[in-house]
């Protein structure tokens, strides 16, 4: 019951209002967020790196609405492009794509009226273009369903010029069948997930049993394809499945990775990566950590019990 509260809490701006100012929050939210600035996202991406993490870095920031908040966000990634470049140098045996940046198109300005696709294409071609120079890669974050068809017409086109340039494919909804299929035949880069939003019936599962289930069957699908699959779950039983799967299918560890949050299930990100698995740590950093925060604590009761019992000691 809590989580669809805190999902439409996490589009509030009262709640938000709220929450943000709220000062016990900030030692919550430090769980989750690597800091503020640039330089604490580049500094964390560091250490995780040294630990043998690869790493996908999120300016936190999404739903602009003017044109200059939507540069702002893209000069912001160049900054942290041009701080990661020379971690993605020095990565072990100058391996590609150790560093990433993770992009939503939201904060790019895809929402903005009339051109909003094409000036969140254009934000985002900018950002892959400095990424390809620096030997860093590019993921498009995928959020609510009524953006897919432009965030997948925008990474089509990126992979054109930049194959490397990966998307997200949310398990939970009934359209992934065919997109995953699809993504599948192109053999590109794509994080499953089994998403983060508040969907309708309409368009997703409202089990867990069937979004779990599909979330299976699109492991599967993704493992036997030209495709690198990105298992990006804290689910024991999604991971230990990636990883037979993986086996079965004679997979070079270079070909698929793990994937999970920063701050969550640490233990099993050093475990995967410690048995030669790429696991790929998402950090996110910034000032803008409502949205981000308020899905995380939607995913998991224990997340909302670590909160309040922060908040009582305070
Ligand atoms: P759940 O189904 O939520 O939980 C299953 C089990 O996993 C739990 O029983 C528990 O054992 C374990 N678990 C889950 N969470 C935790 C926790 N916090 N601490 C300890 N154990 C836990 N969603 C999008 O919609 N778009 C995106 O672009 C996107 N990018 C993502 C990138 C990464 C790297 C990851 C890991 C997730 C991303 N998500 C994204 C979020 C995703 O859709 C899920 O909401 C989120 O991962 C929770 O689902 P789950 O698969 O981890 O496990």
């Amino acid at each position: 019951m809590l989580g669809p509260v805190l999902l439409t809490a996490s589009r509030s701006a009262r709640t938000r209002a709220a929450v943000e100012g709220f000062a016990p929050t900030r030692k919550v939210v430090d769980r989750f967020v690597a800091g503020e600035t640039t330089a604490e996202g580049v500094a964390t991406s560091r250490e995780l790196a040294a630990a043998g993490l690869a790493i996908t870095v999120d300016h936190l920031g999404e739903d602009v609405t003017d044109l200059a908040g939507a540069q702002a966000v893209r000069d912001a990634y160049l900054e942290l492009i041009t701080g990661l470049a020379p971690l993605a140098l020095e990565a072990e045996g100058g391996r590609s794509g150790a560093a990433e940046v993770s992009v939503k198109l939201s904060a790019l300005g895809q929402a903005l009226p009339l051109d909003g696709h094409d000036i969140a294409l254009r934000h985002a071609r900018d950002i892959t273009e400095a990424a390809a120079v620096a030997g860093v890669w590019v993921n498009v974050d995928m959020e609510d369903h009524t953006t897919i068809d432009s965030t997948l017409a925008i990474t089509h086109e990126l992979r054109e010029t930049h194959p490397w340039v990966a998307t997200v494919l949310q398990a939970n909804l009934h359209r992934t069948e065919d997109d995953v299929e699809a993504m599948a035949k192109a053999g590109a880069r794509v994080r499953l997930v089994k998403g983060a939003y508040k969907e309708p019936a309409t368009v997703a599962f409202q089990d867990k049993a069937d979004v779990d289930a599909a979330y299976r069957r699109h492991v599967a699908t993704l493992m036997a394809s030209d495709a690198t699959p990105m298992v990006a779950t804290h689910d024991p039983a999604m991971i230990e499945l990636a990883v037979a799967t993986a086996v079965a299918a004679r997979r070079e560890p270079s070909s698929w990775e793990l994937q999970m949050l920063y701050g969550i299930r640490t233990d099993l990100q050093r475990e995967h990566a410690a048995a030669g698995r790429t696991v790929r740590v998402y950090i996110p950093y910034g000032t803008d950590w409502y949205g981000y925060f308020m899905r995380r604590l939607a995913e998991r009761p224990a997340n909302v019990a670590f909160f309040l019992k922060a908040l009582a000691t305070s």
